[in-house]
């Protein structure tokens, strides 16, 4: 099984500290989702393939036509935060609102109940574990927020599994889609996402895709879009991170979409047989918020 996931925000929402000014600022970058949005479609109908589109609030409010677009074209709508924050800097009341804006303003175009998310920058930890309560009681039933290896912003490194699983947390069950990651000489990693799918050559990449039977990728807008600026106040490894390799990626994504079948959550959702699925209870992590 192998799933498409793209994150839906535009160049400058890269993860950092947000000041309390963030949306003057954030209206006065230039605005380059559309060329990324662009490729994507295009390779999304080209080989005739659905895709999951977690959004951020943000991107509904300010060009609601993107996500008219995806739901008209018959891909799945999700839900990616309202500001981009990460999940674990924030208390629970932030965290719910947040998402509960988010929620709105994507459903408001849909007509449709928002049922997927994921959190910016994986950012469910160990930590954070109350955040299920908070996604079931704003009616998301699947999530793509764990990332089981270590990770800068996040990563769930003890999280046993790395296929779709259902989360137990206290009194509530979520189906959660974790992002896949193999493993090389003991180490945890992944292949099919943001700088890892930058970094790596496509053979090595397409080498770990077809040994395993569950794939989970996330893209960005962004990650196709090679003439966009460098955002300031990045530290030179989230430079390298963010940037590098950015001209082979859009050649790298048409060959993945061509040499591999991907289905979006909706559809890997009704082929699991989820009685079968490992049951992940989360609940003795500690509730600190
Ligand atoms: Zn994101």
């Amino acid at each position: 099984m192998r799933i498409l996931t793209f994150d839906i925000e535009d160049w400058f929402h890269i993860l950092q500290k947000y000041p309390d000014d963030i949306l003057d600022k954030w209206s006065n970058y230039e605005v380059r989702i559309h060329q990324g949005m662009d490729k994507i479609f295009k390779i999304l109908d080209e080989n005739n393939i659905k895709a999951t589109f977690f959004v951020i609030g943000y991107i509904a409010r300010k060009h609601p036509e993107i996500v008219k677009r995806i739901h008209d074209l018959g891909y799945e709508v999700g839900a990616h935060s309202d500001m981009h924050k990460v999940a674990y800097t924030q208390s629970r009341k932030q965290y719910g609102e947040d998402l509960s804006n988010c929620i709105n303003s994507l459903q408001d175009i849909t007509g449709e109940k928002i049922v997927s998310y994921r959190a910016p920058g994986f950012s469910i930890k160990k930590e954070n574990v109350w955040a299920f309560e908070v996604l079931s009681e704003l009616g998301i039933k699947y999530d793509a927020s764990i990332f089981p290896a270590s990770r800068e912003d996040g990563g769930f490194d003890d999280f046993a599994e790395s296929t779709p699983s259902v989360i137990k947390y206290k009194g509530v069950k979520i189906k959660e889609f974790p992002m896949s990651v193999n493993t090389v000489f003991g180490k945890r990693f992944t292949v099919t996402g943001g700088g890892y799918f930058r970094f790596f050559p496509y053979r090595f990449m397409r080498k770990m895709i077809a040994r395993s039977n569950y794939t989970m990728t996330y893209f960005h807008p962004r990650d196709f879009d090679s003439e966009q600026p460098m955002l300031d106040g990045l530290s030179l490894k989230r430079k390298f991170k963010s940037y590098y390799n950015l001209s082979k990626s859009y050649t790298k994504l048409k060959q993945l979409a061509y040499d591999f079948d991907f289905i979006d959550i909706r559809q890997a959702e009704k082929m699991i047989d989820w009685d079968q699925a490992p049951l992940v209870d989360l609940t003795h992590y500690s509730d600190n918020k």
